[in-house]
């Protein structure tokens, strides 16, 4: 599933791909991919996007007439551009669930194996009304060792829990999550609310040092993540601990089961007691 590295990846491949191009119209092949708010009463394209902004998992594209698209690639979602022939002459591909056509005969596919990935076009005052309660943005200057330490002591569950929650941090996914608690020694079931100062400072720190090691590498391509170029990105070469047999000290890491999810950790680097 994409976290917030490959989220950005994409952005950032998004925001040069749309560079001086029109959104003539959006596509859906799928019912229920597109969402397009009911109190939407003009067609908002042709329209030219001017930002691209991350909040979690989430991208925005903000477009000229006063439109937003909120895109969420859930487990499977990828975007695909796609400059090879005139627009008229392609097909829908396999898998493809909607269509952002542009101008200068280019289009995004939205691809789409397990169908859970949205498209939501709506007003850009709207757009709050279509997010979940979203939690600290790991990137911005609001996430500090205060900031994070006043979310997670009040959680008794344990940190690798805690740190999926996405109205805590947003963005965070199992992949970063078991590295970065690896890169802190903390141990994944420590309770949130029993965290010293000094651990949630190394936590923050290393959330902030794996993300951004992470989004130069273009993100981590374990199964379906692409850049919308779709070649894979390269920070799965980088991992320590996410599915592998032992960590960067030669220890056996050991995969346990949390909230339905697999943590894997090094249970010598990581002792609960390493304050
Ligand atoms: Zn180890």
């Amino acid at each position: 599933m994409p976290e917030l590295p490959e989220v950005q990846t994409v952005l950032n491949g998004l925001e040069k791909a749309l560079q001086g191009k029109t959104i003539l119209s959006l596509e859906c092949f799928y019912q229920g991919t597109v969402i397009i708010d009911p109190s939407l009463d003009f067609d908002p394209f042709p329209a030219r996007p001017v930002s691209f902004v991350r909040r979690g998992k989430y991208m925005l594209i903000h477009l000229d007439s006063g439109i937003s698209l909120i895109i969420h690639l859930r487990m499977t979602g990828k975007l695909v551009l796609d400059s090879t022939l005139p627009q008229a002459d392609r097909e829908i591909l396999k898998h493809e669930r909607a269509r952002i056509n542009l101008d200068q005969d280019c289009l995004l596919h939205f691809i789409d194996i397990r169908t859970f990935g949205k498209i939501v076009l709506c007003r850009t005052d709207n757009v709050p009304n279509y997010l979940p309660k979203l939690g600290l943005e790991p990137l911005s200057s609001e996430f500090t060792p205060q900031t994070l330490g006043q979310k997670l002591n009040a959680r008794k569950a344990p940190i690798k829990t805690v740190l999926l929650d996405q109205s805590i941090v947003a963005g965070l996914g199992n992949i970063y999550v078991c590295e970065l608690l690896y890169r802190a020694a903390i141990c994944p079931m420590t309770a949130a609310t029993e965290l010293s100062q000094k651990q949630v400072r190394r936590i923050a720190a290393e959330t902030v040092k794996v993300l951004t090691e992470a989004i130069a590498l273009g993100g981590t391509s374990i199964s379906d993540f692409r850049r919308i170029d779709d070649k894979t990105g390269e920070f799965q070469n980088y991992l320590k601990v996410y599915q592998k047999n032992t960590c960067p000290n030669g220890h056996k890491v050991k995969r346990i089961v949390q909230a339905g999810r697999a943590t894997f950790y090094c249970p010598l680097c990581q002792k609960q007691q390493n304050q």
